[in-house]
């Protein structure tokens, strides 16, 4: 027994105090929250912490004699590497650099490490490295820096960003949002109710039923309308979202943003005012042309020179075209401001539909027009208009099919509705394309390049005038193999 300097005896071990020591520093870094690595010269692991196998997912041996850097991310690799030359060249010293290190998983995280060269030291002879956990840290750093970079960027860009929680009906917006809407920070009333009351009275029923429609539904909402500012000004908004759903499969919530787009709405306006105003001045010299070209027809009636009447014919063909582009303009600008008449009365479709097939047939020799059925139908409508509809779907149903020789219109009808359908066996339409094509100026792409002549508003025009009449116009198509365009129309009666 050894005694105390009290003379109490203690009990003998074996143990010396240096042997404790390194026990209890043994025990300090295998239960550190840290990895402590130490690597010889050549940067080879030749002793690893078992904290090793909580924080990255390996266990010791598997890193014992090899390069600690296949550890390291890609991206990280240089810099490690050059504290590792630093250090080599400073015995003694210390360097701390961020890391990213692999875990077993393949995730990455962040570390935090302090190498210092103890290679000199005898009691060491190694590089001692400490990597301090730090994901955390620069996980929450980087979505503040995100945030940020969010609120930054919805600023610039005038995006106002929202969030209508549905059931609860509340509605949390940017403040960006609501300088869109030209409120006061902070006075959003934060309810459907409260943005509804800022909507343009003439837009409002519209885009209440579409937001709540696809609030109710799900889906994606892409809708633009007009807001009045307090300060009576009007501006043109357009919303983008999305509908999240609860645990349930419910359409829960709605997140988006809203993005002021009157400037380009005004650009717009200008460019319908051009085009209204360039067919109107259009109009005059062609109408006056067509008059000169039949005085001269009669003055040459008896002309023997048979050159003559080609170009004559020629020359009258060319300006049927050039008045039937000018009227679609002038329609389709009279369409932007609702001031497209109709005159309806009774209409024989079957007798229309034949009129329109022959007066194309007759300047068509590529295609044979096949008219099949009569429907012995009536619809109530502007005779004119319906005309320019079947004319618009037939020549297109010519112009797109160069390689086909044929193109078939059929007519038939139902209780309710007639059916006409036009179909060819030309270059067809892509499925991404069969919606737009209805839209102002939308031509398709064409793969081989080839370019038809058009302005990309005839289908636009007829879809309207179909509308008009209470009709549908689709299309159905497979590219490269053809395309059928239909039209329905209420019946007035039958005979
Ligand atoms: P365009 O003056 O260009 O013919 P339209 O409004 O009539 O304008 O048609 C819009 C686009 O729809 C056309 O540019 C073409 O890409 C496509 N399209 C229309 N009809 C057909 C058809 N029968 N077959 C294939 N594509 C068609």
């Amino acid at each position: 027994m050894a005694r105390n300097e009290n003379g109490k005896q203690m009990p003998l071990t074996t143990e010396t105090s240096a042997d404790s020591s390194e026990r209890r520093f043994r025990a300090l870094i295998e239960y550190s929250s840290d990895i402590i690595v130490l690597v010889n010269v050549r940067g080879q692991v030749i002793y690893i912490s078992s904290s090793i196998t909580a924080i990255l997912g390996y266990e010791p041996e598997e890193w014992m004699h090899n390069p600690i850097l296949a550890l390291v991310h890609p991206s990280d690799v240089s810099q490690v590497q050059q504290a590792f030359d630093d250090l080599l060249q400073t015995p003694g010293q210390s360097r701390r650099v961020d890391c990213r290190l692999r875990c077993k998983d393949g995730e990455y995280r962040w570390f935090e490490a302090t190498s210092t060269n103890l290679l000199a030291n005898p009691d060491v002879g190694a590089l001692v490295n400490t990597f301090h956990d730090i994901t955390a840290r620069k996980q929450s750093a980087n979505a503040e820096r995100n945030q940020e970079r969010f609120e930054l960027v919805q600023q610039a860009a005038h995006i106002g960003t929202f969030e209508w929680i549905v059931p609860g009906d509340t509605i949390s917006w940017a403040t960006e949002a609501e300088a869109l809407y030209g409120l006061p920070l902070g006075s959003f009333g934060g309810h459907f109710a409260a943005w509804e009351a800022t909507l343009h009275p003439e837009d409002r029923e519209r885009a209440v039923a579409e937001v709540r429609q696809v609030a109710a539904e799900g889906g994606d909402l892409d809708t633009v309308f007009r807001v009045c500012w307090p300060d009576g000004s009007v501006h043109w908004l357009r919303a983008l979202a999305r509908v999240f759903s609860d645990e349930q499969g419910q359409p829960y919530r709605m997140v988006g943003v809203n993005l002021d787009i009157t400037e380009n709405k005004a650009q717009e306006q200008r460019k319908d005012n051009f085009i209204n105003m360039a067919s109107h001045e259009l109009k005059t010299p062609i109408t006056s042309l067509i008059g000169y070209t039949h005085l001269l027809r009669s003055r040459l009636k008896e002309h023997p020179d048979p050159q003559v009447h080609l170009f004559l014919d020629r020359k009258e063909a060319q300006l049927n075209k050039l008045t039937l582009l000018v009227s679609e303009l002038l329609d389709m600008s009279k369409i932007q401001m609702g001031q497209l008449p109709y005159q309806t009365k009774r209409v024989d479709l079957d007798e229309l539909l034949r009129e329109i097939v022959e007066d194309i047939q007759a300047i068509t020799t590529t295609h044979q027009i096949i008219l099949q059925d009569n429907a012995s139908v009536y619809v109530r409508g502007d005779r004119e208009r319906l005309g320019h509809v079947l004319f618009n779907l037939i020549s297109n149903a010519v112009k797109y099919s160069p390689r086909a020789n044929q193109v078939l219109v059929w007519i038939s009808h139902d209780e309710e509705q007639v059916l006409i359908s036009v179909q060819d066996f030309g270059i067809g339409i892509a499925e991404a394309d069969r919606e737009r094509i209805f839209e102002r100026f939308y031509q398709a792409p064409d793969p081989l390049e080839q370019t038809y002549p058009g302005l990309g508003i005839s289908l636009y025009l007829s879809r309207t005038i179909i509308q008009r009449h209470q009709g549908r116009l689709w299309v159905e198509s497979r590219k490269g193999k053809g395309s059928t365009f239909w039209v329905s129309l209420p019946l007035e009666s039958r005979e």
